[in-house]
């Protein structure tokens, strides 16, 4: 039997995307040969070990980092520095540290700090999820015919960005190099924004009065629905992408509001044309999206 891309595998934070990677370990033994899980809180740790998704778990993540050739960080943004501080020392010469979250510029800034030399640092961000969190949430067919973007800073080891590449190819992913300044850009309008949006709308509907807040829920297939399901990912974990890609999406709701005004306008001056011209558009956008099959 050939040996696996990765002899030993670490991966910090069970939810839903880590728990998700641990299944496609589990399902194609090809990729890991042993399993660890670091995770802060030790339910998770319980949980994890009865799904039976790792071989090994702990809350002690300096421990469960040693002798791993693979780390890959799995927690919301805002712990990534703590988490950075807690595993630095005990990382292996000729470790690679890689890791799934939504931002990256930020990333970069509160991990690499923490790693020695010999450590080689690749970010990357699974284009992938649902609203769901935690071990239970996770399934190996996430990543399956979903984009995943990689975006090692200067310098860095181009062997070690390939054995990353090809984790996510044998998940089903297809990769994508970027700098992570052009990576906060991009997903600030295509993923910031609309849950930005989507929790608008749904705070909007809950502040209604009472009467009208449960005609909402009940005519809510109108388009409401899909608001709702978006409004629903998690929290923490949220708060955690708008705090840390604060630039990029200052910017985009700049412009949000500028083009939502410019309807405003159209709308109070009956002016459909407008309106028309802009729908026509974005109908187009949605054709695009399914022939590349994102739908
Ligand atoms: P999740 O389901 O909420 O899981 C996060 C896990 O990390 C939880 O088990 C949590 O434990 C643990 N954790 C939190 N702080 C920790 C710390 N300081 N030390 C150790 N463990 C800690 O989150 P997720 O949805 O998998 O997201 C994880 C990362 O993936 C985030 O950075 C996110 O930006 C990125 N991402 C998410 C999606 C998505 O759609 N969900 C898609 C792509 C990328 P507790 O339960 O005790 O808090």
């Amino acid at each position: 039997m050939t040996s696996p891309l990765f002899p030993r595998v670490t991966i910090i934070g069970l939810g839903l995307i880590g728990s998700s990677l641990a299944r496609c370990f589990r399902v194609d033994a090809s990729l890991a040969g042993h399993v660890t899980a670091g995770d802060r809180s030790q339910a998770v740790c319980d949980r994890v070990l009865e799904l039976g998704i790792a071989s090994a778990a702990t809350t002690d993540l300096g421990a469960s980092v040693e002798g791993a050739d693979l780390v890959i960080m799995a927690v919301p943004i805002g712990a990534y520095a703590d988490v950075a501080a807690a595993i630095g020392a005990h990382l292996k010469d000729g470790a690679i540290v890689t890791d799934v979250g939504s931002v990256k510029q930020a990333v970069v800034r509160d991990v690499a700090p923490h790693l020695p030399d010999g450590v080689h640092f690749v970010p990357g961000h699974p284009i992938a999820g649902t609203e769901h969190s935690g071990p239970d949430a996770g399934f190996a067919e996430l990543f399956r015919g979903r984009w995943c973007i990689l975006t090692p800073p200067p310098g860095t080891n181009g062997a070690a960005v390939e054995r990353v590449a090809e984790l996510w190819r044998r998940v089903g992913s297809t990769l994508e190099i970027m700098e992570p300044g052009h990576h906060d850009r991009v997903l600030a309008i295509t993923s910031h924004l609309p849950h930005l949006i989507a929790y608008t709308i749904v705070g909007t509907a809950t502040d209604l009065e009472e009467h009208l807040q449960s005609e909402v829920i009940r005519f809510s297939a109108s388009g409401f629905r899909d608001f709702t399901r978006i409004a629903a990912s998690d929290p923490v974990m949220w708060r955690d992408i708008f705090l840390n890609n604060r630039e990029a999406v200052l910017e985009i709701i700049q412009r949000f509001t500028e083009d939502l005004t410019a309807l405003q306008r159209a709308i109070r001056w009956g002016e459909g044309e407008t309106l028309e011209a802009l729908f026509t558009r974005t109908r187009t956008i949605r054709r695009s999206i399914i022939d590349a099959k994102q739908a």
